[in-house]
């Protein structure tokens, strides 16, 4: 969990430096608090999020950049998310009885977890535009347990590598929107 916040680090000191998109000024630091649901014991590197304000008067325009700790608007943090929902698939396959207990994520959480892979995210344009790279095709009844699978290519991780790859959806929700 020590990987993530430095790859948000990077993340965001890309986003500066390209300064505000709306008129090229310098951006300020303009963080706004965070308190994920099941991440008490991960201290302040979670407790915020990182983001940047216009500096220029009269623009002063928000920019929040990608992020790999924060999945969009999810109250839990997206490797809880991705881990949870993957742990239910799969050949050491759990259930979500098993999950809720162990995890203290309620059932109805998880099932809409698994339910946002299946429908909102399979059908979404961020997916859409993704899929192509992946052959064989990903089985999208069983993500994200297929795509982390997939994830080997890289020296991170699988799951980080994930998250890196979802990381466009924290700053646009519009991603997320389906493509039908
Ligand atoms: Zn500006």
């Amino acid at each position: 969990m020590l990987l993530l916040p430095r790859i948000d680090d990077d993340l965001a000191a890309k986003a500066r430096a390209a300064g505000c998109s709306f008129c090229g000024g310098r951006l300020d630091v303009a963080d706004y608090p965070r308190s994920p649901r099941s991440a008490n014991e991960l201290g302040d590197d979670y407790a915020w999020r990182r983001s940047f304000c216009c500096a220029i008067e009269g623009c002063r325009r928000r920019r929040t950049p990608p992020s790999v700790r924060f999945l969009g608007r999810k109250v839990y943090l997206g490797a809880v998310m991705v881990l949870a929902t993957a742990l239910q698939h799969g050949p050491s396959k759990k259930s979500v009885a098993k999950l809720s207990a162990l995890l203290g994520i309620s059932r109805r959480t998880l099932v809409r977890w698994r339910r946002w892979w299946s429908t909102m995210f399979a059908t979404s344009r961020f997916w859409t535009s993704l899929r192509g790279r992946f052959m064989p095709v990903v089985d999208e009844a069983a993500m994200p347990e297929s795509l982390l699978s997939r994830m080997s290519a890289t020296d991170e991780p699988a799951v980080v590598a994930l998250l890196r790859l979802l990381a466009p959806m924290s700053t646009r929700p519009d991603l997320e929107a389906s493509a039908s």
